[in-house]
């Protein structure tokens, strides 16, 4: 007998007191594992993840989370030769294996980057500007993100055993959210030993991932308001699961990623055996045949002009007939088998279905013979595109039908049949039509593509989502939002909008807010390493009386001679000066004069400014003073330095601002002493 599968929650790793259920081979039907979660402890997981994952997950910061995610990464790396070997099972090539491990990976390091660069060292994240509620400046708002203090559930489809569970992992760790995976059954057994690699690697705290092999409905109904379920799956499942008592009672964050009808649009501007063409048809074979087109994002429908549908459906026929199907170990192999003989009889179910306004122009619904669940790729031809067909099923393998249209009007309104769709492609070599199609079809769909001779050769393709861009799509495709850098981690963050005083608004976002104190203890900052300095410590510079010599001087030095500078009657006739005025970079530069402090010490560099805003026209003689304040410290880990924003505020004799922005400055870290 077969191996059950095992769970790991409560710090442990469970088997069920049972024989479970066989789960089979894709390649040969073999049963490879057995599957069951009787008995399991649901409650106490869930209350794990909140009372012992997520403190441990709040004592982190952003960065450190991310040094964390960064080392798992690299560690699942170095054991991807037996995950390869393993995902063989699930009817995966290699190419296949690629897009879910190296995919599934590559995600987790790619967070672990962006939350670095672009989330603080800390636990908070600051939204938008401060808001000023009262006339004089006291009463002011800040949105912010906090961690919430539930689980994310994950319910996963059995097409990406890894990188399914990787993708929607990376953004709720770097949230601070602790998460549950429960996979589909069909594929657990790879998710199971890339499972038992993380928790051997310790690298994650305990309590922030536990996996459940078997059953996901039990955990629902423990589930709260600081709880989310990401599901990934079927349409059905989702409305089962979206309208499960508990979850409508206790309005637990619901989000999903289900059908979806993808398009492929070729162009109406299009000629036929043009590269462009090539591009098209070459893409449609590929997501065919990419993991048996078991993949959310892969085209079922392909659009093309009327008059060219014949062309299109020959080149296309050419490719698929070089396509061979088998074991990974046939030589020039390009597709895989189905994850099961279930998935494929539910394919070919579709199509017969599909065949009622279409006719297959290649491929068959017999399936080959022997073991395992192959199937050659089907193509079929779109009798009629006002047939329903085409438009609400999907045979979720290697299917898609070609569909003729008219005009652009008419291939956006076919698109949008689709109900919503993660992704939609657009092969065209005129940015016009480009234009046209993809702001008539966006609010359809979560990502869409635009392919040319230009972009083709990076093009990472229309199937692959991408960490750093939304996946995810509106409607059918299940209205959900996933990765998108930053944009996923704050989806499982609370966004709450704090109102107060500067002092308390600085306070609790960590962050200098003006109207709050100012510290000038006569040690000017720049002498303060990054342990002295505190948010408030201001250095005020100035008065400097600006001179008609100074601004003729910036001019002809730095060659910017535009009139306003430089001709007193061209000046004086436009509107908004009325005269010669400063250049802005000459009072930006004039304040740096006012406030560095020049002999060497703790600061490092200036490595920009941040939000720089010219407020007032400066004139001749106008007098100048420049109040720099530290607004945000933040220490590096891996450097003997750390940021240190700025804000600046010049001002002029009428105590008017004419320039505020941040200044970014690095700043040296305590020495360390040796005792
Ligand atoms: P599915 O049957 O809906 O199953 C998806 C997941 O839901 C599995 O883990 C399944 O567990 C679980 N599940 C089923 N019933 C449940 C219940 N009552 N309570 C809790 N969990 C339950 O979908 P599938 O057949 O695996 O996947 C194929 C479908 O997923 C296709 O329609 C495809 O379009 C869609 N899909 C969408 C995306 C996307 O990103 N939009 C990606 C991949 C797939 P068991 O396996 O244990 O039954």
């Amino acid at each position: 007998m077969s191996r059950l599968l095992q769970s790991y929650v409560t710090g442990n790793w469970y088997s069920a007191p049972a024989e479970g259920s066989p789960v089979y081979s894709a390649v040969d039907g073999s049963e490879i594992a057995r599957i069951s979660s009787s008995g399991l402890d649901y409650a106490g997981a869930v209350d794990h993840a909140r009372s012992i994952g997520g403190p441990a997950l709040a004592a982190l910061t952003f960065h450190d989370r991310a040094a964390a995610l960064k080392q798992l990464g690299q560690t699942l790396l170095a054991d991807k030769t037996e995950f390869y070997e393993l995902s063989r099972a699930t009817g995966a090539t290699d190419r296949d294996s690629g897009i879910d491990i190296d995919g599934g990976v590559g995600t987790l390091l790619s967070y672990a980057s962006r939350a670095r660069r672009e989330l603080p060292h800390s636990t908070t994240v600051l939204d938008g500007n401060v808001e000023k509620l009262g006339k004089t400046g006291t009463f002011l708002g800040q949105h912010i993100y906090t961690s919430r203090r539930g689980v994310a559930v994950q319910i996963n489809a059995f097409n990406f055993p890894v990188w399914g569970f990787l993708e929607k992992l990376a953004p709720a760790f770097i949230a601070g959210l602790p998460t549950i995976v429960k996979p589909a059954g069909q594929t657990a057994y790879l998710t199971e030993l890339v499972f038992r690699r993380i928790v051997e690697s310790g690298l994650l705290p305990e309590g922030s991932v536990q996996l459940v092999c078997g059953s996901g409905q039990p955990l629902l109904e423990h589930l709260g308001g600081q709880d989310s379920i990401l599901f990934t799956g079927s349409a059905g499942t989702a409305r089962v699961l979206r309208t499960h008592p508990a979850v409508v009672a206790n309005g637990v964050r619901f989000s999903a990623e289900t059908d979806s009808l993808n398009a492929s649009i070729l162009g109406p501007d299009i000629t036929s055996g043009s590269d462009e063409f090539e591009l098209f048809v070459k893409q449609l074979v590929v997501e065919m045949t990419a993991k048996a087109g078991q993949k959310c994002t892969a085209i079922r429908r392909a659009f093309v002009p009327h008059a060219l549908m014949d062309d299109v459906i020959a080149a296309a026929k050419q490719r698929l007939a070089k396509v061979v199907t088998g074991p990974d170990a046939t030589e020039g192999i390009v597709m895989g088998a189905l994850v099961s003989v279930e998935q494929r009889d539910e394919v070919l179910q579709a199509v017969r279905a599909l065949s009622k306004s279409c006719e297959i122009v290649f491929g068959s619904t017999e399936p080959p013979v022997g073991p395992g669940a192959y199937l050659s790729p089907i193509l079929l031809r779109c009798k009629d595109n006002a047939a329903e067909e085409p438009h609400e099923i999907e045979p979720f393998g290697p299917v898609a039908t070609v569909i003729g249209y008219d005009d652009t009007a008419e291939v956006i309104d076919l698109a949008a049949r689709g109900q919503g769709s993660l992704v939609a492609s657009v092969v065209t070599g005129d940015s016009a039509v480009a234009r046209d199609i993809v702001l008539g079809i966006a609010p359809y769909h979560g990502r869409v593509l635009v392919l040319d001779t230009v972009d083709a050769k990076e093009s990472t393709g229309h199937g692959s989502p991408l960490p750093v861009l939304v996946h995810g799509g509106p409607g059918r495709a299940g209205g959900g939002e996933e990765l998108g850098g930053i944009r996923a981690v704050l989806h499982h963050m609370q966004r709450t909008a704090v109102q107060g005083s500067p002092e308390v608004l600085t306070a609790v976002g960590d962050r200098w807010v003006a109207g709050s104190r100012q510290t000038e203890d006569g040690t000017h900052p720049f002498r303060k390493d990054l342990g002295q300095l505190v948010l408030g410590d201001t250095i005020v510079g100035g008065p400097r009386r600006v001179t008609l010599d100074d601004i003729a001087h910036f001019a002809e030095f730095t060659g910017d001679t535009f009139y306003a500078h430089t001709d007193p009657d061209a000046a004086a006739a436009n509107p908004l000066f009325g005269g010669i005025v400063a250049h802005g970079y000459l009072v930006v530069s004039l304040a740096a004069g006012l406030f560095v402090d020049p002999a060497p010490g703790p600061v490092l560099a200036n490595f920009g400014v941040d939000n720089l805003r010219f407020l007032t026209p400066v004139k001749a003689d106008d007098e100048l003073t420049v109040t720099l304040t530290v607004k945000q410290i933040t220490p590096r880990d891996n450097a003997d330095y750390g940021e240190v924003r700025w804000d600046a505020n010049v001002t002029n004799q009428n105590d008017e601002s004419v320039a505020t922005y941040d200044v970014l400055t690095l700043v040296s870290k305590p020495k360390k002493t040796i005792s």
